[in-house]
């Protein structure tokens, strides 16, 4: 882990050289998210009804520029400051505070890519979005608990219905022996939320019987 992570500094530093790092968000200053723009994103707790999912919060509005900005970086730049950015937002008192509210018991859960898309891209987003979280709120991040088990291509252009159907079966749960109260789902962004109901579909099969999630934008 240690090396791992001293790997992701060296790799930071290599492409700082290469290509000076600039705001992802406005393309100005030397930071990867400038003070400005971290101005700019503020606390927008909202709940959203999702088939399957009990109670879901999200942080912050997806039309926020800089919240897009950070969200997308998050999911396919690599820059690991950026997840220093989330923490920094995260760990505020503002956001602890209802983040310890919605997570009083149970398990995190990050939403799972495929074997194949994780290793392509290098990490899961979501995996590191829980882990923030759970050292906000003190609850444990579980990534063994549900498996992504079929490949699917991106669907931005299917509705809810459309999208459940071709999740169908996409998820397994595993046989980890696991109190089964309740399960936090975590994603970085929730738009139908088909992905999210599957998985809390397969987990209620094992016996959960709180199923909730937290989402950074939606
Ligand atoms: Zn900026």
């Amino acid at each position: 882990m240690e090396s791992k992570r001293s790997l992701l500094a060296v790799k930071d530093l290599l492409i700082d050289l290469v290509f000076p790092r600039v705001c992802v968000s406005c393309g100005k200053s030397n930071n990867s998210l400038c003070g400005f723009c971290k101005q700019s994103i503020n606390p927008a707790f909202g709940s959203k009804l999702v088939p399957d999912i009990d109670e879901l919060i999200f942080v912050w509005r997806y039309d926020n520029r800089a919240v897009k900005s950070l969200i997308k970086s998050l999911k396919y730049d690599f820059i690991t400051s950026l997840e220093n950015d989330l923490r920094f937002f995260l760990n505020q008192e503002i956001y602890a505070k209802r983040l310890r509210g919605f997570c009083s018991s149970g398990c995190l859960v990050p939403v799972p890519l495929h074997k194949k898309r994780e290793l392509w891209r290098g990490f899961n987003q979501s995996v590191k979005i829980a882990q923030i979280i759970s050292e906000t709120t003190g609850l444990p991040a579980r990534n063994d608990l549900i498996r992504r088990v079929t490949f699917t291509e991106q669907q931005a252009h299917l509705g809810l219905n459309e999208r459940l159907l071709n999740l169908k079966g996409a998820f397994k749960a595993t046989e980890v022996p696991v109190s089964t109260e309740t399960a936090i789902l975590v994603d970085d962004v929730v738009t139908t939320g088909a992905t999210l109901s599957a998985i809390a579909q397969e987990l209620k099969k094992k016996g959960f019987l709180h199923i909730k999630a937290v989402v950074l934008a939606a």
